[in-house]
């Protein structure tokens, strides 16, 4: 069946380094990962702090995407502390996260607020990461796919489908973020395949199969391999260990075509 056929997308694994990082340590990592040779069938992006976005972008391979962790949907004008999709472009950013558990749970985003970021990202020229992931309490009494196809539903139908290519799916369970334990693969694929039934029921199969459902969740250079094998886990957004180039740089190639068929065989 056409949603099923994996090889169809090319995987993207981001690093979101949320509040972490100094200049001298984001000019390290730019000049590590220029030094890696990266996978090529691999798209990469990392989403620094914002102060870091322009010395990363100067100092990154080109085929590196710089992205940024949140915007205002605002554009220009009289929004004090806020910066603005142009802006985000001019210092060299592609894509914005948006709606990640932390803008929700930390910040009170609400499911209008994330839908209001991405259709203006998207206008904006950026790509976006959407996240969407259900907490521990919501998992425990079975509303895990209700609950993230709800925070998706608020999303992609606004979305004109013919920008849906510009958008890669981010499922982050909230309780496998930051713990060093990653969910389960089962539970993983389940999630997926079900966002990939979501967008199959709203267009077509073929449409859905083209659409990147990434995992994110203590992801790391151990168990990526795994992750990566799943039918419908086209990349991952890496926390913690995104934070060191080494290990970043691990599951980059972890996530390439050799190295899932080596680790299917
Ligand atoms: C994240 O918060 O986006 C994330 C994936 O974090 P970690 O890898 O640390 O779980």
């Amino acid at each position: 069946m056409p949603a099923r056929v994996k090889t169809a997308r090319r995987f993207i694994v981001g690093a979101n380094w949320k509040c972490h990082g100094r200049m001298t340590s984001a000019r390290a990592y730019a000049k590590a990962l220029g030094d890696a040779a990266l996978p090529r069938d691999v798209d990469v992006y990392i989403a620094p702090s914002l102060l870091h976005l322009h010395a990363l972008r100067d100092g990154m391979p080109e085929e590196v995407e710089i992205a940024a962790q949140n915007f205002w949907d605002g554009g220009d004008g009289a929004y004090t502390g806020e910066t603005s999709g142009d802006m985000l472009r001019e210092a060299g950013a592609t894509r914005v996260i948006v709606g990640h558990s932390e803008r929700r749970t930390l910040f009170g985003e609400t499911d209008d607020d994330v839908r209001m970021k991405a259709c203006r990202a998207l206008e904006d020229g950026l790509s976006v990461s959407l996240c969407v992931g259900e907490n521990a309490g919501v998992r425990s009494e079975g509303g895990a796919v209700e609950f993230c196809i709800k925070q998706l539903e608020a999303v992609m139908p606004y979305v004109p489908e013919s920008k849906w290519r510009d958008v890669v799916v981010v499922y982050e369970p909230l309780w496998a973020i930051g713990t060093g334990i990653a969910a389960e693969p089962k539970k993983v694929q389940e999630m997926h395949a079900a966002i990939r039934d979501w967008f199959a029921a709203r267009t077509s199969v073929a449409r859905a199969a083209k659409m990147r459902i990434t995992y994110g969740g203590s992801v790391n250079e151990q168990n990526c391999q795994s992750l990566a094998q799943l039918e419908d886990v086209d990349g991952f957004l890496v926390g913690n260990a995104s934070l060191s180039a080494s290990s970043f740089i691990g599951i980059c190639k972890g996530s390439s075509v050799a190295a899932r068929k080596c680790a299917a065989a």
